[in-house]
């Protein structure tokens, strides 16, 4: 049972123009990726052929840098219905886009997400910020962890048009994990590229934090973690596609497989992490 913890299926047309322009730019084969936001069975097709029985498919609310409301949840929950069991719903709120952040919480555990995604560098935030005032980011984790809904936060560099970097740093996360410790965290991309020995030290200092590795090119994987083995019990394999830069799923499980880490590190990272988070 192989997982890919990371797959954007968003709804494009919510997509500011640059960076639509971005995606299509770096991605010869857009027309798929379109279809693939409109079929699930399209997409279900695909995974199969590239040996994928599960995605978490990612969508956050960012609408200043990118233009994604809080529709997304209900359009993630509705595309996962074709096949909830190999579908993994991942959504987001925002706390400066919500008017009612419990009902938009409640909205979330109705639609049963899987996952809430929040993007520091598109959402303009710091995870930590509830210390400063920001109360509904809380809120928002506080029903995450009562509700065994694991959070996912962008960690690392964005080259989007407008993302701000500074909020890039998983030192932030430290903070959340104390606070929160019944909360599941996934750092997504282990900081890449410039803070992955924060992202390493947090995965083994906190019992709740995981690094999803998706967006790291499998080839670079050790360089950036070379005691990755150490972490696999904590580790998640994900791809990350369609974002600029990423290869095509099949290739990068290909090259996953390829890497000189015991057969059985690499099941744990393909499959039992995610099956201890999302057992079905
Ligand atoms: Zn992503």
């Amino acid at each position: 049972m192989i997982t890919d913890c990371h797959i954007h299926i968003q709804p494009l047309e919510m997509f500011k123009p640059h960076a639509l322009e971005l995606i299509k730019k770096k991605r010869a084969n857009f027309d798929q990726i379109a279809e693939f936001s409109r079929s699930p069975k399209a997409f279900l097709k695909h995974l199969d052929a590239a040996g994928i029985d599960r995605a978490a498919l990612i969508n956050y609310v960012a609408p200043d840098v990118i233009g994604f409301t809080n529709g997304v949840n209900q359009f993630i929950s509705d595309y996962v219905k074709e096949d909830p069991k190999r579908l993994l719903s991942c959504g987001s709120l925002h706390p400066r886009h919500t008017t009612n952040i419990e009902s938009d919480v409640e909205q979330l555990l109705r639609l049963n997400i899987r996952m809430i995604k929040i993007h520091p560098p598109h959402q303009l935030l710091y995870p930590n910020d509830y210390l400063n005032g920001v109360k509904e980011l809380e809120i928002i984790y506080r029903a995450a962890e009562a509700n065994g809904i694991p959070v996912m936060f962008h960690t690392g560099t964005s080259v989007f048009p407008g993302a701000r970097n500074k909020y890039g740093d998983p030192i932030y996360v430290d903070d959340v994990a104390v606070d929160f410790p019944k909360l599941r965290i996934l750092l997504a991309h282990g900081g890449r590229p410039l803070w992955m020995h924060t992202a390493f030290f947090l995965v083994r200092r906190h019992p709740n934090v995981y690094l999803d590795i998706s967006g790291i090119p499998p080839k670079t994987l050790l360089k950036y973690f070379p005691r990755l083995e150490e972490i696999a019990s904590k580790t998640l394999f994900g791809t990350d596609w369609p974002g600029p830069g990423v290869p095509e799923i099949a290739q990068n499980l290909a090259e996953f497989r390829a890497l000189p880490i015991s057969e059985a590190s690499q099941q744990t990272i393909l499959s039992g992490t995610a099956l201890e988070i999302w057992p079905e």
